[in-house]
């Protein structure tokens, strides 16, 4: 392949655009990867789109290479199988539905396993048939509420999605194993800096679940690890360790105090010290009782309901963990308070929601026995020694509460938890039975008995994944494409007219002749200086700058990723890059 800059659809930007917040999107822009063309929506230019299909040839492969056959679903769909499936509902605003002309409604898919399981339905009859997985790389809409960061979050964008079919739980185990480890695969071949976190199972349903993170500061996923076992979680997914339950009666009585102008944890400890609430001093924010009212919407419900959640005074309610946890509820901070005039603001305690039929729950760390300084549900009184499971009775527990750096380990308990921000680029989920229940999938069993299949569900954000490659390997002069997925495998650059660029193009055509990609810059109008700098900006990792020293049989060859310059003979240099892409081809499928 030999592409010629003179005649490319490239042009490249000297500005960072001012819609672009995030170093991949500014970068894929202003280096002519991409262009936008609608909200969300993203046009790949030619080297894009070299660097979309590589990545996409990757995962093929990789998929391919464990037994994953290749489909392809229509991505407009009707609506009846998510009506089937629940999920019509279920995902709310983030689908994009649309009418037919006869007024039918359709969706354009977010993902497809209720066409999976659909078609394997209508193909298969006999545990024979088992296992099998399915595979498609797709365009996937999703009416994002934040479109964002360009390719990193769009409304329209690739997705490699995979569905396995088995009869039994070690079946499934074993294919979740198998994606598990091409997944690694992949995205080391991508060259990303990834964690495998727990993961909540979202929209999916399901139990075992796991999110492949690419580490950048501008990912909207945080997650944990641990300073000593091998603990990883999204942050969603961490689960507080509950102390043990104690004896609620082991308590004095709930007293009451006044406790004037203190509706924050802050103003109220001071309070509580300074006049020894309760006969004892040393209170922390960690010793009250903090209850935050949320308004919880479940999907197609036409209110919202009152939901208190009680967590220790210390934490904040991390209002992302609180959704992952209802998921697929939407929560808001509650704030229509003239309306029930029993939540008493900055004064509430737990003792009156039972009463009022308000819904409670709490962090774990509120066990039975636990005795806590709170609201007295009266303005400008709390109460102390208000006990759990004596003076309130929570309707359950909830993972709310912030994680924060050097919480214990939930897993080792010896450990401290780090965090990090990531982006996710995969995800894979053990799904279980709830779309060949959804669709009665049954087939017969090897006693004369149906059985229904089992399903996993594997997805990666194939656009996303260009973007991260981009998050993660760039400098402040452009893009640093790992070999592996650059849109090119040299770049040439004739410094100059006449016999540099002949001898460029001679280069060029010899080195893609031999099955090098080779980009060009045979542009005659711009100065030696702009095409250097847009060699860095489009970061193809060597370049051959064709210069003056050409007159004795020499050229520049540089790296982009080291920056180290070394000159080189032109004889041999077509074996010599041959041979080296070789070598960076090596441990492919
Ligand atoms: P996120 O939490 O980032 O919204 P998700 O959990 O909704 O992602 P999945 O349903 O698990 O996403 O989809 C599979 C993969 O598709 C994700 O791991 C991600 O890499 C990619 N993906 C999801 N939404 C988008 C999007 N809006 N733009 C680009 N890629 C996406
Ligand atoms: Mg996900």
């Amino acid at each position: 392949m030999l592409l010629r800059m003179s005649t490319l659809l490239l042009r490249t930007l000297r500005e960072d655009p001012a819609d672009a917040e995030v170093p991949s999107h500014r970068l894929l822009l202003r280096a002519g990867y991409v262009r936008r063309a609608a909200p969300g929506g993203y046009t790949w230019l030619p080297l894009g789109k070299l660097v979309l299909d590589r990545v996409t040839e990757i995962v093929r492969a990789e998929m391919a290479a464990i037994g994953d056959q290749e489909v392809h679903f229509p991505a407009l769909l009707p609506a009846e199988p998510y009506r089937t499936s629940g999920r019509w509902t279920e995902y709310g605003d983030d689908i994009f539905t649309l009418e037919d002309r006869k007024g039918a409604e359709h969706l354009l898919a977010p993902t497809h396993e209720e066409m999976a399981a659909l078609l394997v339905k209508d193909l298969f009859s006999s545990y024979r048939d088992f296992p099998v997985t399915l595979f498609q790389i797709q365009t996937k809409f999703r009416d994002e509420a934040r479109p964002r960061a360009g390719l990193l979050r769009g409304r329209e964008f690739l997705m490699k999605d995979a569905y396995s079919f088995d009869l039994d739980e070690a079946g499934l185990q074993a294919a979740y194993d198998r994606h598990r480890d091409a997944y690694q695969r992949i995205f080391t071949r991508l060259g990303l800096d990834f964690t495998v976190v727990r993961a909540m199972s979202g929209a999916m349903g399901g139990s075992a679940s796991e999110e492949f993170l690419a580490a950048t500061p501008v990912g909207e996923d945080t997650y944990v690890g641990c300073t000593t076992c091998d603990y990883a979680a999204n942050t969603e997914a961490v689960v507080t360790r509950a102390p043990a339950a104690g004896d609620p009666d082991a308590h004095p009585a709930l007293e009451v105090h006044d406790t004037p102008e203190t509706p924050t944890i802050a103003s109220l400890v001071d309070l509580a010290n300074a006049r020894a609430l309760g006969g004892r001093t040393g209170w922390t924010a960690a010793d009250t009782l903090k209850n935050v009212v949320l308004a919880v919407r479940r999907p197609g419900a036409e209110q919202a309901e009152l939901l208190v959640i009680g967590l220790p005074g210390d934490r904040e309610v991390d209002l992302k963990r609180v959704e992952a946890a209802l998921h697929p509820a939407t929560v808001t901070v509650f704030e229509d308070w003239a309306a029930h005039p029993e939540l008493v603001r900055g004064y509430l305690g737990p003792q009156i929601l039972a009463k009022h039929g308000v819904r409670y729950l709490v962090d774990p760390r509120v066990v039975t026995g636990t005795a806590w300084l709170t609201g007295a549900n009266e303005p400008g009184r709390h109460a102390t020694d208000v006990v759990c499971g004596r003076d309130f009775v929570p309707d359950g527990t909830i993972e709310a509460a912030e994680v924060r750096p050097g919480d214990s380990c939930p897993a080792c308990g010896d450990g401290e938890l780090t965090m990090r921000r990531g982006i996710e680029v995969g995800h894979i989920f053990q799904l279980g039975r709830r779309f060949t229940d959804a669709f009665a999938v049954d087939v017969l069993g090897p006693e004369g008995k149906p059985v229904r299949p089992t399903m996993g569900c594997y997805g990666i954000g194939v656009s996303r994944a260009v973007a991260s490659v981009a998050e993660q390997h760039h400098d402040d002069r452009g893009l640093v494409w790992p070999a592996e997925v650059a849109p090119c495998d040299v770049h040439l650059v004739a410094a100059g007219k006449g016999p540099q660029l002949d001898a460029a193009l001679d280069l060029g055509g010899r080195l893609s002749a031999a099955g090098l990609r080779v980009l060009v810059d045979d542009r005659t109008h711009v100065s030696a200086g702009v095409k250097f700098t847009d060699a860095e900006l489009i970061g193809i990792p060597r370049a051959v700058v064709v210069g003056r020293r050409l007159a004795e049989g020499y050229v520049e060859l540089r790296d982009r990723a080291s920056g180290e310059r070394i000159e080189l003979p032109v004889d041999g240099l077509v074996e010599r890059l041959l041979d080296e892409a070789r070598g960076a081809r090596r441990g492919g499928v």
